[in-house]
């Protein structure tokens, strides 16, 4: 299916597969190994007991699909909602193995979830269906198989339910089991902005190209949680303008320059950026369409899509947000000339970091926060350079420069290997 021909929009990972099979295509791989490389390694179902508060016993359904282990363990998060699929997971595992190989750290791709309330639930019910959704997985995870990592709905706190889970049953403890840890359990330096600040390094290589300077650079960021509130402040603190910002409720906008150390004050206290005196309100869709140079949609999936992507004024698009733009939007972004910095590269800013902290809890040996993020720019501009780089040479765009790059160093592992058929 050709992306330009694809009307309808898709899910993830539908929009995941037309990509890869875009690229692929331009490769000229071999039929049997694109076929290998599309399908995950293994997909795990568990139903999950869990004994409730009210001393109810409840069953929770809960996936990990190990997409590739062709390049290293598999890494991936593990997300927690009420209307999470094993189709939705299949997709975002599959992106976990192009984006690792994009940045070009030694893991495959997976990706868990559990379908579960998390705002209905109190916190030990959330222990409780954690430990054992690891317990049913433990055969198949491991510091040297798949290491899982927080996701939508899950955090610091699941990540050690996990690792101290994990533990109990090794027998030992097992830092490296996940990342994405409290600091004080093995974490690293620099994790909880790591998505953010990579955001901003492939965006001031953007501006690079098109020799602007920060401070001339107005942005509009959709989504004020981790991604989107770290980039912000980063941003900010380097001198970008930050005009506008929205979150699930409503936007704020102010085209002076938002003042962010005050909206992050603001959004401590009042959770939302609604109410904000600094700005204007504007809608949270809405807020896509302004005028801005660069755009960081650092939210949810499919927010630009073939309904508004002709309205989107940005001269970048920074995807901070995994799959926000969807195959059909790509095509009219692309005719019309914005410049794509696609998610697998924009937000491999967490994962590069996460491989970082594996890396220490294997060691046993901690670096300071300034190497954490020194060896995160030199791997994101690399990358960066490698995407566009591919991009001129195949005559594509980001996008699927991106995926090209990422499929062929799979390939080439697999060739390498040999496929044991
Ligand atoms: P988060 O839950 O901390 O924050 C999400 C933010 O988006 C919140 O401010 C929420 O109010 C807002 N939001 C949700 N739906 C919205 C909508 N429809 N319109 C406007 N705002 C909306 O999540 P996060 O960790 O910041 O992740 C955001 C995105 O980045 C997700 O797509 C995630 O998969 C991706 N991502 C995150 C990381 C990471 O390290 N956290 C790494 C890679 C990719």
């Amino acid at each position: 299916m050709s992306i330009v021909e694809t009307e309808k929009e898709l899910s993830v990972y539908e929009s995941m597969a037309a990509r890869f099979d875009v690229a692929a295509q331009k490769l000229g791989l071999d039929e049997g190994l694109v076929k290998y490389m599309r399908a995950p390694n293994r997909e795990i179902i568990v139903h999950i007991p869990v004994h409730m508060d009210s001393g109810k016993l409840e069953v929770f359904d809960g996936f990990r699909v190990q997409h590739s282990i062709a390049r290293g363990p598999c890494k991936g998060g593990v997300r927690f909602s009420p209307t999470v699929t094993l189709d939705e997971i299949r997709g975002l595992a599959a992106e976990m193995t192009w984006k690792c190989a994009v940045v070009n750290i030694p893991f495959g791709g997976a990706k868990g979830g559990v379908v579960c309330d998390p705002q209905m639930l109190s916190s030990g019910e959330l222990e409780r269906i954690t430990r054992r959704y690891t317990a049913e997985i433990l055969d198949y995870i491991g510091p040297e198989r798949d290491v899982p990592a927080p996701d939508m709905n899950t955090n610091e706190q699941t990540m050690a339910w996990i690792m101290d889970t994990y533990s109990m049953h090794m027998r030992h403890t097992v830092t490296a089991i996940v990342t994405g840890k409290p600091y004080d359990l093995g974490g690293s330096r620099g994790r909880p902005e790591a998505t953010g600040r990579g955001c901003m390094i492939v965006c001031d290589q953007a501006l690079k190209r098109f020799g602007r300077e920060r401070s001339a650079t107005r942005v509009v960021v959709q989504g004020f949680g981790n991604v989107g509130s770290q980039a912000s402040r980063l941003m900010h603190e380097a001198g970008y303008k930050i005009i506008g910002v929205a979150d699930i409720k409503s936007g704020v906008f102010n085209t002076k320059g938002l003042d962010i150390p005050k909206l992050l004050e603001y959004t401590r206290e009042h959770k939302f950026v609604e109410g904000f005196p600094g700005g204007e309100r504007i809608g949270k869709m809405e807020i896509l369409e302004q005028d801005c140079d660069v755009l960081l949609p650092a939210a949810t999936e499919s927010v630009i899509n073939s309904k508004n992507a002709d309205r989107i004024r940005a001269r970048i698009l920074v995807e901070g947000a995994n799959s926000p733009t969807t195959p059909p939007a790509d095509a009219i972004l692309f005719d019309r000339g914005v410049f794509v910095v696609p998610d697998i590269l924009a937000n491999a800013g967490g994962v590069t970091v996460s491989y970082f902290e594996w890396v220490q809890d294997r060691q046993g040996y901690f670096w300071p926060e300034g190497m954490v993020n020194e060896r995160l720019k030199h791997i994101q501009v690399s990358a960066f350079n490698d995407v566009v780089g591919y991009g001129e040479k195949h005559n594509v765009n980001n996008r699927i420069a991106a995926y090209m790059l990422a499929i062929d160093r799979v390939a080439l592992t697999l060739k390498l290997r040999g496929i044991y058929a």
